[in-house]
């Protein structure tokens, strides 16, 4: 039997609970607001969604979590205007969807995947925004490709898409990313530090793949941070230290230095050419053999199942 770490409420009528294998508890409270057939709808997507998370380590990041859909109204062309992730007793993932969109729709949204990424961290929100939304940003990727939405080739894609973003926002290029994040919600430069975040996390991922011979990523580091600090709430110079202690080396605060003090998005292209992808007119195109398409095609499942 679980022992609750903490209060646990009942859930209200509406409210079911999903298992993932290790029997963690996900609460789900889908809005009676919704008509009936969209709320199978909704419930079908949450249950990809969840799954999606399981496949970065097998299980969720917490004992229990929830998630609350509310309805909104708005454009078919943005069937999820709004979502926030809430880090209160249990961590809480609210999405206001719109009632007429399909779970095939939905399934196909990137916005889920984001925001559950963001779970992966146990980050609970003060300063350095990149650092998050750029392991969520980088992450809502892999996850995509894994539970199938996306093609191997859609996801690099996706990823390189993202980084020109970051590169054309350029507004406050020769200022320091740490200085664009501390004044981004007044001045904006969103693309610049979201994607300068994941290019951090996609080059540690990198690394870590390179230095292991393929048998440790991102994906092993992010489950020994759950399993040492998952309930602690850390700075993101914790986490760091927590990252680099246990693959033993300190390639993470390397990193972190390089880029919170970069001046610009900093450069991709190599990135993308260890992994044999080569972009010609903003087009990935895949190398089909060798190391280093070896080594790109590992991305796609899990290095800590
Ligand atoms: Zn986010």
């Amino acid at each position: 039997m679980l022992t609750p770490a903490f209060g646990w409420t009942t859930p209200v009528a509406n409210a079911t609970v999903l298992f993932d294998e290790g029997k963690r508890e996900l609460e789900v409270d889908i809005s009676e607001l919704f008509p009936e057939q969209s709320r199978a709808q909704i419930s079908q997507w949450i249950e990809h969604l969840a799954h999606s998370l399981t496949l970065v380590y097998g299980h969720w990041p917490r004992e229990r979590w929830a998630i609350d859909v509310e309805p909104v109204s708005g454009s078919i062309d943005d069937p999820i205007p709004w979502a926030q992730v809430h880090r209160e007793k249990i961590d809480r993932v609210a999405f206001y969807v719109l009632s007429s969109a399909s779970a095939d729709t939905l399934k196909h949204e990137w916005t889920g995947y984001h925001e559950v990424a963001h779970l992966l961290l146990p980050y609970r929100g003060w300063g350095d925004t990149w650092f998050s939304e750029g392991l969520a940003s980088y992450y809502q990727n892999l996850l995509q490709a894994r539970v199938g939405v996306l093609s191997e080739e859609q996801m690099w894609q996706k990823l390189y898409d993202g980084f020109a973003r970051g590169k054309a926002d350029d507004r406050f290029d020769g200022q320091t990313l740490l200085s664009v994040n501390q004044q981004m919600r007044e001045k904006g430069g969103y693309m610049r530090v979201y994607w300068s975040g994941a290019w951090y996390f996609f080059a540690a991922d990198i690394s870590l793949r390179a230095k292991s011979n393929g048998a440790y990523s991102m994906d092993n580091a992010l489950k020994q941070l759950n399993s040492c600090c998952a309930a602690q709430s850390l700075s993101v110079a914790e986490i760091i230290a927590h990252l680099d202690a246990s693959t033993d080396q300190e390639m993470f605060s390397e990193l972190y230095q390089k880029v919170y003090q970069s001046r610009k998005m900093p450069p991709y292209a190599s990135l993308f050419a260890q992994l044999g992808i080569e972009i010609k007119n903003g087009q990935v195109s895949l190398v089909a053999d060798g190391a280093n398409a070896r080594r790109r095609r590992e991305f796609l499942s899990s290095t800590a199942l």
